[in-house]
């Protein structure tokens, strides 16, 4: 048992919550199974964090960028080496199939190697001045202490996402993991240990939102806050956080849309929405949530799907044949079973396979639930507007390739979208006038590589994006730099001011 209780990291060292309380973490696909206890911490180990990494800010901020660069590569070749063990621990908390979290962890390496690597770029302008004898120039500079919030759905790349480019950047962390997935971030934080980071620069404290991560959008000294959740919470976040001018990141929800031309490989576009709807048990912020069809092809890729659909293998996802794991929790159980029940009230929406939880001998201690899929769903329906993140897919037809544009735009969200034709002209017109962060072209919804910026639009996200060197300018702030060598005023220098 022992071995089963797991600590807050500060300061460089595991310490206890104040509070001397914990929580469990259970396996959602057997809830019998406890993976770990964790700390059920309270403002005053977050104040603690926040101490700690306020005082090690001070020396890592002015260590050279190549040399915690060094500390990257040595991290992002640690998890490289413990990939297997990572993945299967992420599987039984998270309940995803151990072939995704072979690459959830696979993302936090290629993101630790690429932030490595800026550790020798961090480029900055030089520019001509308007006077002689003057030389201009523009850096980046570490904004301070970054507070990380972050879902269970990709326990450890979307925590990599925010860690890397923050210390790169020279910034210290504190790190306020999903009560669902705490134990992706202790391994990655032990990894950061094992590997020499010096105390306070990452810092971990596990508990509720309402208690951590509030805590630290309290902490006026907390300069940044990268949160990834729900646009529920999110909007909360940006509220709170708007009081102290921090800098806020912020990637939400998505009702992501895969539009089938009637000129399209259908095969593949079927393939397509399969994994984007029903990968991660449709857990993504990326998710296919809506198909749309021409009208042309809508019944034969209806009745595609269904055929797809039930033959995927629904399982504990440590076993390598299964397809489709549990999802995370009773909670999100009970919203998908309430939005498969509100889409069968719909009026004109139909049903088409799935709609219920799986039970029997291997599921019961679990959370499972069957691909489910609704066609004829109209734009006016709760399960065409809402994100329901589970395995629900609501398909639509339509008439035209202006009316598929108008279609896929006509959401709350922003974040991903895919086109499947064969005519080049209208997939770069999509490319161009569907307004989403990310656009597929004969491709799934889903899937990312980290050396492109990573985010969404609208009710997605507010304008920054995660990855690439994007992520740079969530970390770094930029300062202009004037040097005069003339030896005297140079009049204009103040007339321009
Ligand atoms: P969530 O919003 O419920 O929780 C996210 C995090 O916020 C958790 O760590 C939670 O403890 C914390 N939190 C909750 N209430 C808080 C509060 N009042 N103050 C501070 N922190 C609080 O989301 P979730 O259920 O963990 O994840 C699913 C959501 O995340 C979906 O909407 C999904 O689309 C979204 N998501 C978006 C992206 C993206 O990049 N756009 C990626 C993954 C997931």
């Amino acid at each position: 048992m022992a071995d089963k209780i797991f600590k807050n990291f500060i300061n460089g060292k595991w310490v206890e919550s104040k509070s001397g309380a914990t929580f469990e973490n259970r396996n959602p696909a057997n809830t019998d199974e406890l993976v770990g206890v964790f700390q059920k911490s309270t403002p005053d180990d977050v104040k603690a964090a926040v101490n700690a990494a306020a005082e090690a800010y001070k020396k890592w901020r002015l260590v050279p960028a190549p040399k915690r660069g060094e500390l990257l590569f040595r991290v992002a070749r640690r998890l490289a080496e413990g990939k297997e063990s990572l993945a299967r621990d992420m599987t039984r908390e998270m309940g995803k199939v151990v072939a995704e979290t072979r690459g959830d962890v696979q993302e936090a390496i290629d993101m630790t190697y690429y932030m490595a690597g800026e550790g020798r770029r961090l480029f900055g302008q030089t520019t001509p001045s308007e006077l002689g004898n003057k030389f201009c120039m523009t850096m980046r500079q570490p904004i301070g202490v970054c507070g990380f919030i972050t879902p269970w759905n990709f326990p450890m790349a979307i925590p990599s996402w925010k860690t890397m480019p923050a210390l790169i950047c020279g910034n210290t962390v504190v790190i306020k993991p999903a009560t669902d997935t705490p134990l992706s971030v202790v391994n990655m934080v032990k990894v950061f240990e094992e590997e020499g980071i010096p105390p306070g620069v990452i810092n971990m404290v596990t508990g509720a939102g309402s208690s951590v991560g509030q805590a630290l959008i309290n902490d006026e000294r907390v300069r940044v806050i990268s949160f990834t959740g729900s646009t529920f919470v999110g909007r909360k976040v940006s509220e709170a956080c708007a009081t102290t001018f921090k800098h806020t990141c912020l990637e939400m929800g998505g009702k992501n849309v895969e539009i089938v031309m009637d000129d399209a490989d259908l095969e593949q576009a079927v393939d397509g929405a399969t994994w984007g709807a029903f990968g991660t048990t449709g857990q993504r912020c990326t998710a296919t949530s809506r198909l749309i069809c021409h009208k042309d092809v809508y019944e034969k890729v209806v009745k595609m799907m269904a055929k797809k659909a039930e033959s995927l293998k629904i399982g504990n996802g440590l076993d390598e044949s299964v397809q489709v794991g549990p999802v995370i929790n009773q909670d999100q159980l009970d919203t998908v079973l309430k939005y498969i029940e509100i889409g069968r009230k719909e009026d004109g929406a139909r049903l088409v396979i799935g709609g219920q939880r799986v039970t029997g001998k291997g599921f019961d201690k679990g959370y499972f639930v069957q691909p489910t899929i609704f066609a004829d769903v109209t734009r006016n329906m709760r399960i065409w507007r809402e994100e329901i993140f589970g395995p629900v897919l609501s398909i639509a037809s339509f008439s035209t390739f202006d009316e598929a544009i108008e279609m896929a735009n006509d959401t709350a969200y922003g974040l991903s979208a895919s086109l499947y034709t064969r005519d080049i002209k209208k997939a770069y017109t999509a490319m161009r006038d569907v307004y989403t962060g990310i656009f597929y072209v004969n491709a799934p919804t889903i899937g990312a590589e980290t050396h492109l910026p990573f985010g969404g639009t609208k009710e997605t996200g507010n304008g920054h994006r995660e990855a690439a060197v994007a992520a740079l300018d969530v970390f770094s702030e930029w300062k202009s730099i004037y040097v005069d060598f003339s030896g005297t005023l140079q009049r204009a220098q103040i007339d321009n001011q």
